[in-house]
């Protein structure tokens, strides 16, 4: 039991690492030049009124301060298929936190936990401890095959997301 867990409400953004088997497979990537994953971020930006949907900021976009489109998987363990449920609009920093492997590999940890603090009001020690967490389910997750999903209520939307589970992905190292 982690008695650090401060809270028993959920959290507004939880870190999760992609297991190393799915790095690369995302909606995000295999649409990214077509119109479905324009209207996918169409869709999902006018859904958040054009603001972040972790920390409500509105960036201005002329000063390359954008909004991505956050994917948000869910991954089960016994199963092992992480199903595409959601599409979440994240302002920068929400997104660099959200995907906090990533923001320590380049450098940008310390800012990307600062935020996972803020955003969750929790302490900066407690924000590292869900890190820490993370990595631990990360490494676990890392070992295992994954089969990939999508969720119905997605696939009746946007039916060429299928593409994701029939595509042919190139080997990551
Ligand atoms: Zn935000």
């Amino acid at each position: 039991v982690d008695t650090r867990q401060p809270k028993a409400v959920p959290l507004k953004l939880e870190p999760q690492l992609v297991p190393r088997p799915l790095w690369g497979k995302s909606a995000a990537k295999l649409f990214k030049y077509r119109a479905v994953w324009k209207k996918i971020r169409r869709d999902a930006l006018q859904k958040a009124n054009g603001a972040c949907e972790v920390c409500r900021h509105v960036p201005n976009e002329l000063y390359g301060d954008p909004l991505n489109c956050h994917e948000v998987w869910k991954y089960d363990d016994r199963l092992r298929t992480a199903t595409l449920n959601a599409f979440r609009i994240h302002c920068v920093k929400c997104d660099s936190a959200a995907h906090i492997g990533m923001a320590i590999t380049y450098g940008a940890g310390e800012a990307a936990i600062a935020q996972l603090a803020k955003v969750n009001g929790i302490h900066t020690e407690d924000a590292k401890a869900l890190v820490g967490r993370a990595t631990s389910i990360w490494r676990v997750r890392s070992k295992k095959e994954w089969t990939l999903r999508i969720s119905k209520n997605l696939l009746t939307r946007y039916p060429k997301l299928a593409e994701l589970i029939s595509a042919k992905w190139p080997e990551e190292d």
